[in-house]
């Protein structure tokens, strides 16, 4: 069985790689799982760029296959802000800060449309690469709904759930998510065209 390891940290994705890879085909391994603490410099300019960095650093780091996520909110009437900086908008890494930050920027704005994005990338050690990229779209609303995902999902309001993406199972949100759509389309990937196959 092939080992895939995720380059992450955040431990919300590793459970939603875990829950659309489940080990059985691939043995699925994450940064904590194998012990890799070494810090990864997103200095990218774009989700792609991103998540090339981190599949890169830690696949060619210990000569395995790795798939990293890059992903973040953009805001139509904040210029697709925060973007790439989603994680770190408020600065300190904080959902809280962040989400406090981004309805403060959305006082009075009418225009709530906002869409979260993932960029998916699955790096082999014989440093080839394909990166995908997914979307879901959603709006802002002002008052705090439910208690699962992460984030900014409090606030993300899914119209055609009627809730917001912390109001839904985990199973709900990878039926639309950003992530699940990009991680499909990699699962297929790897079965398929990719060259580990
Ligand atoms: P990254 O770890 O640099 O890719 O930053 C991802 C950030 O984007 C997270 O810390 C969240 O703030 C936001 N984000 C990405 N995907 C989601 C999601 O599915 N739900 C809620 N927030 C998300």
């Amino acid at each position: 069985m092939k080992k895939i390891v995720i380059a992450t940290n955040n431990m919300h994705k590793v459970r939603e790689f875990k829950s659309l890879f489940p080990n059985g085909d691939y043995e699925i391994m994450s940064l904590k799982d194998i012990g890799y603490n070494k810090e990864i410099i997103e200095d990218g300019k774009t989700f792609e760029e991103n998540a090339i960095i981190k599949a890169r650093q830690v696949s060619l780091d210990l000569n395995v296959i790795a798939i990293s996520d890059d992903s973040g909110l953009e805001v139509k009437a904040l210029n697709n802000e925060p973007g790439i900086y989603s994680a770190r908008y408020a600065s300190g890494h904080d959902d809280e800060e962040n989400n406090k930050l981004l309805l403060k920027k959305l006082k009075g704005v009418e225009d709530r449309k906002a869409r979260y994005v993932c960029a998916i990338c699955v790096y082999h050690p014989d440093n080839t690469y394909r990166v995908v990229t997914e979307t879901c779209e959603g709006l802002i609303i002002d008052e705090r709904r439910g208690t699962n995902g992460f984030g900014y999902d409090p606030y993300f309001y899914i119209e055609q759930f009627q809730k917001t993406f912390a109001e839904v199972s985990l199973e709900q949100k990878n039926t639309i998510s950003h992530r699940a759509k990009a991680l499909r389309k990699i699962k297929e990937i790897c079965n398929e065209d990719f060259s580990f196959k």
